[in-house]
């Protein structure tokens, strides 16, 4: 878990890999889909990741993705033109205006997909873990001296918890990922997918506890080995799809 932000390589991918973009647009959008598509805003910054994580959501004709890093992620009112907002940001305070903005899109009935680093995200913003995503990296010991930790490169043997649509069609698997250990959970949330990893709090997809909204939570997702895991790119499909009702 790193936190630069890689100016540089955004503007090599914006320049060369994907082509030039709108101002204050995404630094990388889907190529143009049919208007049934599911339109997905992807919210990135505050931590690098490897290019390889645009291409879990290539290839789809019924999913629209546009990337949008912060500072301008989350500034815009999403209610009328996303139907799924998915954070891979990992920014840890927003500003009361980037929290109403979050608020207002959970509460209007959406759909949300929180992925990997993103729960370390808004952590001045307690709502958020409370009432949406049901967990958060804890980088300050609380009153039990407790912090979570994280390690990369663990091998991890997943298997799915019961019956939903996320996990339609995956069945156990291996992943090379990064782990969180010790976070912050919900007792509201609902397992998909458990580890036995030692390195690893056991959930690593589940449902949150938001009322209002779906929402579906990945801590996998680190690097390029996820990226490029089948079963994890099946299962980002299915969190967007279910998110977006369909
Ligand atoms: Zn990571």
């Amino acid at each position: 878990m790193r936190t630069f932000f890689p100016l540089l390589t955004l503007a090599l991918f914006t320049t060369t890999a994907f082509g030039a973009e709108p101002a204050g647009d995404g630094v990388w959008r889907d190529a143009p889909k049919n208007p049934d598509a599911i339109r997905v805003l992807v919210v990135t910054g505050g931590h690098d990741h490897d290019a390889s994580f645009y291409s879990v959501f290539e290839g789809y004709p019924d999913i629209a993705a546009n990337v949008r890093p912060h500072p301008a992620g989350l500034t815009r009112d999403m209610r009328k033109n996303v139907q799924v907002l998915v954070t891979y940001d990992m920014v840890r305070e927003i500003d009361p205006k980037q929290q109403s903005t979050l608020k207002s899109f959970a509460e209007a009935g959406k759909g949300i997909v929180v992925m990997h680093h993103a729960l370390a995200s808004y952590l001045n913003f307690p709502w958020w873990a409370e009432n949406v995503s049901g967990a958060h990296y804890v980088f300050e010991p609380g009153p039990d001296g407790k912090k979570s930790s994280f390690k990369h490169d663990e091998i991890l043997s997943v298997t799915p918890v019961g019956e939903h649509p996320v996990i339609a069609g995956i069945g156990p698997f291996k992943i090379l990922d990064e782990t969180y250990k010790d976070m912050w959970y919900s007792p509201k949330i609902h397992p998909l997918l458990n580890t036995d990893n030692p390195t690893s709090d056991g959930p690593v997809a589940w449902i949150g506890p938001c009322t209002t909204s779906r929402v579906v939570c990945i801590q996998l997702g680190h690097d390029r080995h996820a990226h490029g895991n089948p079963a994890f790119k099946k299962l980002v499909r299915n969190a967007i799809l279910w998110a977006a009702g369909k």
